[in-house]
């Protein structure tokens, strides 16, 4: 769909108008990642604010090709739980369950799951570059500033790239 300023409602995505996902610049950006911010918006059941979309003068990554999305709850109180349990239902896939957010996700492509201080971040990577797999393909998921303390589920923010788990990306 034609990502531009028009505040006009999205069939796809009831909870969302087109210009909640432009951020200065039109751009074409695949319907399944406004479906999956829509995933996002029911599985939270309150306003989720579009932070990030198409990011061209970033020097690298997802945002540069029009396939990622950066997403928080609109009331920032409800940032932490929403993060946490963003991370444990990656922690829930990630060891074999299913049916919850993420296979969601899933069924509509999405193949990057990223957890970052601003946000959570979600994108439609190449399959090649992916390292684990499921019945859908491939996917990777990434800690951007910490790690997923695989005890107890929980976000563990270092603001240091390098130290998150190689085993979950
Ligand atoms: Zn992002």
């Amino acid at each position: 769909m034609l990502i531009t300023n028009a505040n006009i409602g999205i069939p796809f995505a009831p909870n969302f108008i087109i210009s909640e996902f432009w951020h200065g610049i039109d751009f074409e950006l695949d319907d399944n990642l406004i479906k999956a911010a829509q995933v996002f918006r029911d599985w939270h059941k309150k306003p989720i604010s579009i932070i990030r979309t198409y990011a061209p003068s970033d020097g690298w990554g997802y945002h540069v090709q029009k396939l990622a999305i950066d997403l928080s709850p609109t009331n920032v109180n409800e940032k932490v739980k929403f993060h946490n349990d963003y991370s444990e239902e990656i922690l829930k896939y990630y060891k074999g369950e299913r049916g919850g957010l993420i296979e969601k996700l899933r069924m509509l492509g999405i193949t990057g799951f990223g957890i970052e201080s601003a946000g959570n971040h979600f994108d439609k990577r190449p399959g090649n570059t992916c390292k684990i797999t499921d019945k859908y393909g491939a996917f990777t998921i990434f800690v951007w500033d910490g790690y997923i303390d695989k005890t107890t589920g929980k976000v563990i923010s270092t603001k240091n790239y390098s130290l998150a788990p190689k085993d979950l990306r």
